[in-house]
């Protein structure tokens, strides 16, 4: 078992003043797998503290000598790709072959990309007789959730650095174990005492005491609408900056001339990835009620094709859920689909057969969902599909649009310029074509309950600046 007992504050791994420990659990095996400092008040004091005194001279430094730092910060992280993906394949439970690439290739990438997106970034401008330039925004406290924990890190983290502010980061206390390495890289690179920050610990303790600091400028939030609602809260005390990457319900609509064996089958997959704790996941199929019997047919086949597995095992592309606390929570949402008359075409509410220890769930798709079941409009996290037969295409626009939601979503069409004019219909924040291919450099945030913000290439930057005017 791993014992990280100390925070990474002020260029210095120190004791938590905290009580007791927090213990991270193996997704799999159900035991734990490392204890982490319980972090308290007073280490978020200190940390947010150490971020303001580097800030000036941080923010002082050339852009030129940021971006080499934090482009370092990614080389160094890429020696450790194997042994992140292992790390987050045992706390999340992402099968190892999906895990390095994405778990751990996904934030190398956010670290090293990070000098083409500055060079395309507009940081200064004239307007009139005004010289508009950008600034960075101070200290940055950034909170995190659990599903893909290292990438939604660096998405906050990277971009700060470059911008020139400095961090308090907490991440998850449900997978924390990645920030540590990245800590240990940030240490490793010999980035100035104070610039980066770590403190683990719970939400309300450590998470709402960085959104109420009034040292702290800005915080970048990833998870829960709940939570979010509660950070914006709380932050709106000292009027700082709150950006909210929140939950989502997003639809995938299935238009009657698009082809139905690769929009189903490729949708199956995209609610499935990660079991469904995506937060861009395509939950809701929107097909039309004329097509059904064929899509419920390609669905049941391609659901059946990614069976729940051992994240180590070979081939195995769907594992547990990350915790018993949403393992139960899915069965749950699954047993309301059952009771509210939902039809169930594969998978249930009981463990998988022969995966009784470890958080499984089985991959499920209902049919002859209604907009208005809880399995339609609720965020599972699950691997839970519901399929919505409509009657028209204004009917699948509108059931996609009905939702407090706003995240992404897909269109298929024969014809990719009528998907384009149904996707700009859409009220989310990206909408994938025909299967577009995820871009890491495009804007991603939300719409709605959503969230606020944008991150992920030049648009992840404005998170974190301030703009001025110089009048002359
Ligand atoms: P949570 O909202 O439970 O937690 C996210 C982070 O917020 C954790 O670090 C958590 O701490 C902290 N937190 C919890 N309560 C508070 C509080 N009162 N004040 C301050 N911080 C708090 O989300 P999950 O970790 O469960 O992640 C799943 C959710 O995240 C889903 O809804 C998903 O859709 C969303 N998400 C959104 C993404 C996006 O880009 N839009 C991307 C990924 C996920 P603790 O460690 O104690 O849990």
């Amino acid at each position: 078992m791993d014992v990280r007992d100390t925070l990474y504050i002020n260029g210095q791994w120190v004791a938590s003043t905290g009580e007791g420990v927090l213990e991270v659990v193996d997704s799999t095996t159900e035991e734990v797998l490392a204890t982490i400092p319980n972090g308290s008040v007073d280490d978020v004091d200190r940390a947010v503290k150490a971020a303001s005194e580097a800030f000036p001279a941080w923010a002082a430094k050339s852009r030129d000598e940021r971006v080499a730092l934090v482009t370092k910060i990614g080389e160094h992280l890429a020696m450790r790709m194997e042994k992140i993906g292992e790390l987050i394949s045992h706390e999340v439970g992402m099968p190892m072959g999906l895990s390095v690439p994405v778990q751990a290739g996904l934030p190398v990438g956010a670290f090293t990309d990070l000098a083409q997106h500055v060079a395309e970034f507009t940081w200064e401008e004239e307007i009139g007789n005004s010289l508009v330039i950008r600034e960075p925004i101070g200290v940055v406290g950034a909170i995190t959730p659990w599903n893909y924990p290292l990438y939604q890190i660096a998405l906050k983290v990277a971009p700060a650095l470059v911008t020139g502010c400095t961090v308090v980061l907490k991440p998850s206390e449900v997978a924390p174990l990645n920030a540590f390495e990245l800590a240990e890289v940030i240490d490793e690179v010999g980035l100035p005492a104070g610039v980066f920050n770590l403190v683990t610990g719970v939400g309300p303790i450590v998470g709402e005491a960085i959104a109420a600091h009034p040292l702290v400028d800005a915080v970048s939030f990833t998870g829960s609408t709940r939570a979010g609602k509660r950070v914006m809260q709380v932050g709106a005390e000292t009027v700082k900056r709150v950006n909210l990457e929140l939950g989502g319900k997003s639809a995938n609509i299935i238009l009657e001339d698009a082809d139905i064996a690769t929009a189903v089958g490729t949708g199956v997959f995209a609610c499935f990835l990660n079991s469904g704790q995506t937060c861009s996941a395509l939950t809701r199929m929107i097909v039309p009620r004329s097509k059904l019997a064929e899509v419920e047919e390609v669905a049941a086949a391609a659901a059946a094709g990614f069976p729940a597995g051992d994240p180590f095992g070979e081939g195995v592309m769907v594992g547990p859920l990350v915790s018993a606390v949403q393992r139960d929570r899915v069965r749950g949402f699954i047993q309301t689909g059952i009771d509210e008359g939902a039809k169930l075409l594969i998978g249930g509410p009981d463990a998988p057969e022969g995966l009784e220890k470890g958080f499984f769930i089985q991959p499920t798709v209902f049919s002859e969902v209604t907009a208005d079941m809880t399995i339609a409009r609720e965020e599972i996290f699950g691997p839970v599909l519901s399929i919505i037969p409509v009657d028209s295409e204004e009917e699948a626009i509108a059931v996609a649009n009905d939702s407090p939601y706003g995240l992404a979503g897909s269109v298929w069409s024969g014809d990719p310029a009528h998907a384009e004019d149904v996707a700009r219909q859409i009220r989310t924040g990206q909408v994938d074509i025909n299967g577009g291919p995820f871009n890491v450099s495009a804007p991603f945030g939300g719409y709605k309950q959503s969230g606020n913000g944008r991150e992920r290439g030049k648009f992840g930057l404005d998170e974190f600046l301030e703009t001025k005017s110089l009048q002359r």
